[in-house]
């Protein structure tokens, strides 16, 4: 089955500047900015500046190098943000799909730290 993109979701706005943005990070393919609604201190959300729908799509289709910036990106953000896993730790997450409940079609990671983050595998 082939992945479909909308791009009038809201993080393709963001990215084509029609939607302000809270920017931490931003490199040739990668943005990462704060959730308008955080669920702890840090929460950024890293999204690729790509077409894709989900992780699993990106890692099928993106190039290599978006996929380097991209992965590159997140260990850069845990050391802007202070929360790398050898410090207080945090954790990345990315829903997909109608069973990941996933509100904005667009790949995005959530890095959470900045406190306790308790078991989460349900
Ligand atoms: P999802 O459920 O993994 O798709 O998470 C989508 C996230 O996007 C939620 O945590 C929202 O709070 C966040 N969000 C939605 N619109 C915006 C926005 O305009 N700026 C920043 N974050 C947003």
């Amino acid at each position: 089955m082939g992945y479909t993109y909308d791009p009038e979701n809201i993080f393709a706005r963001i990215l084509r500047g029609e939607i302000p943005n809270s920017t931490v990070y931003e490199t040739e393919h990668t943005l990462a900015f704060r959730d308008i609604n955080p669920q702890a201190p840090v929460h950024v959300l890293v999204i690729p500046k790509g077409p894709y729908v989900s992780y699993d799509h990106f890692a099928q289709e993106a190039s290599e190098a978006e996929i380097v910036d991209f992965t590159r990106a997140l260990g850069k953000i845990c050391e802007m943000e202070g929360v790398e896993a050898h410090g207080p730790g945090c954790r990345f997450i990315s829903n997909a799909g109608h069973d990941g409940v996933q509100e904005v079609p667009h790949l995005h990671v959530h890095i959470l730290g900045g406190r306790p983050l308790g078991r989460m595998l349900s």
